[in-house]
């Protein structure tokens, strides 16, 4: 077959790996001068397989008045003022019941430990570097309550073969002695052994060249417009660039995708923020998480990235105020850890796709010929080849 692929995300390119694994013929079209140049660009880098919550919890909702007066510093949103906005959220807070959240944290825990062995194939096959490194992760918690209520799902997720283990603070520093230099109080961490991290932008590129030299096409600078359809059946793509006839597309257009085709699950922005530093005076091996910030940190190569915040429905977003706060954050807790002084620190912003349930869209659309893979919200680097693989069986 023929598949037009919307998107030249991670998502993008690992559905268009899969389809090419099967014998098919892809084009690819993107907006963009080239790939990866959207969420996937300078997002954390972490391969959290053991580690890939919902963001909808139930101890989220009593905060959401504080978040909506701004008062947290890690989320943000603005009250929605539009209908599609105002159902996002009224569909969040339904996911952030006890039950639900449980179904939810099931259902990802699923999808990211099955993109552990497919990358481990994927990476076999093609002789991928892109700074991949087993890292393990540490997810630091400051508050005992926080703490007690993480071990609570430990063995849920352990049941499905995650290696995730609530571990002594002491027992976190044996393991990452950077830990040591941290200048808050925690009062325990979940550490994932099976965790790794990797450059998604680097990833990416690699897989661009596997993919051109296997026969896909690619279309940059090319926007599209709308599917064209008939009787709700897909004959087309209208584009800035012209048409394309086709009668089988996937969508993989991030946070943009609900502009091209109406997902099941509603999309919408999470806005976050990275900061990519030359190493400090202590190493760290292992990627971190600082749950109370929601920042992360993550050695990619010779560089330290922070990544963390999620915005959403902000109409003005002043990125270069919400880089600051968290470079502050990442200095007054780490300062160690990078070099927040050199004159080569780069700084990005970026839209997550997020769906209120935080579980991504992979599956047919209302058309026929139209499919979506979109939604990966927090984890798209992550869940990207459970997700590619799963779309490809469609086809
Ligand atoms: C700060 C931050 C940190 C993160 N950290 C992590 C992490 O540590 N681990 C993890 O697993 N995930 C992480 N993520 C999440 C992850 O980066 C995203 O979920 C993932 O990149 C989404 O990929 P995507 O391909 O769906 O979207 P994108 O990368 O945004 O790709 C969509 C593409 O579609 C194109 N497009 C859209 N509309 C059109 C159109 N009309 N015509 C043509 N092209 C179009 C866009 O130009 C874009 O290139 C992080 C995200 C952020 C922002």
């Amino acid at each position: 077959m023929h598949i037009h692929i919307i998107g030249a995300g991670v998502i993008g390119l690992t559905t268009a790996y899969y389809l090419c694994e099967k014998g098919h013929k892809v084009t690819i079209i993107e907006q963009e001068s080239n790939v990866a140049l959207g969420a996937s660009f300078a997002n954390g880098g972490q391969l959290s397989y053991c580690f890939s919550d919902p963001l909808g919890k139930p101890g989220l909702l009593p905060k959401l008045p504080g978040i909506a007066l701004n008062r947290d510093l890690a989320i943000r949103f603005n009250i929605p003022s539009s209908y599609e906005s105002l159902r996002w959220l009224m569909r969040f807070a339904a996911n952030c019941t006890e039950k639900n959240h449980g179904k939810n944290q099931l259902q990802l825990a699923k999808l990211s430990l099955s993109s552990m062995s497919l990358l481990a194939k994927m990476r076999d096959h093609l002789n991928l570097t892109f700074d991949h490194q087993k890292s393990s992760k540490l997810a630091l918690f400051e508050k005992k309550k926080d703490f007690i209520n993480e071990m609570k799902s430990l063995s849920l997720k352990q049941s499905l073969g995650n290696d995730n283990k609530a571990i002594s603070i002491q027992e976190a520093e044996s393991l990452e002695p950077a830990i040591s230099n941290l200048t808050k109080q925690y009062a325990g961490a979940i550490y994932s052994e099976s965790d790794e991290v990797g450059d998604t932008l680097l990833f990416c590129k690699e897989l661009k060249d596997w993919l051109i030299k296997n026969g896909t096409d690619f279309h940059f600078e090319t926007q599209v417009i709308e599917l064209m359809k008939k009787n709700s059946k897909c004959y087309g793509i209208n584009t800035n660039k012209g048409f394309f006839e086709t009668e089988n597309v996937i969508v993989c257009a991030g946070s943009l995708t609900e502009k091209i085709v109406q997902s099941p699950s509603p999309i919408t922005s999470a806005r976050g923020y990275s900061l990519t530093l030359p190493k400090g005076s202590v190493d760290l091996d292992v990627s971190l998480t600082l749950s109370d910030q929601r920042v992360l940190f993550t050695k990619l190569g010779e560089k330290i990235r922070v990544t963390g915040f999620a915005d959403l429905f902000c109409k003005e977003v002043d990125d270069d105020k919400r880089i600051q706060e968290l470079m502050d954050i990442a200095q007054d807790v780490a300062p160690e850890l990078a070099d927040y002084d050199s004159s080569k620190i780069d700084s990005w912003s970026g839209d997550r796709p997020l769906t209120p349930s935080s579980i991504p869209c992979i599956g047919p659309s209302k058309t026929e010929g139209v499919f979506i893979n979109s939604g990966h919200g927090f984890y798209g680097w992550t869940l990207s080849f459970a997700s590619g693989k799963i779309i490809s069986n469609y086809f």
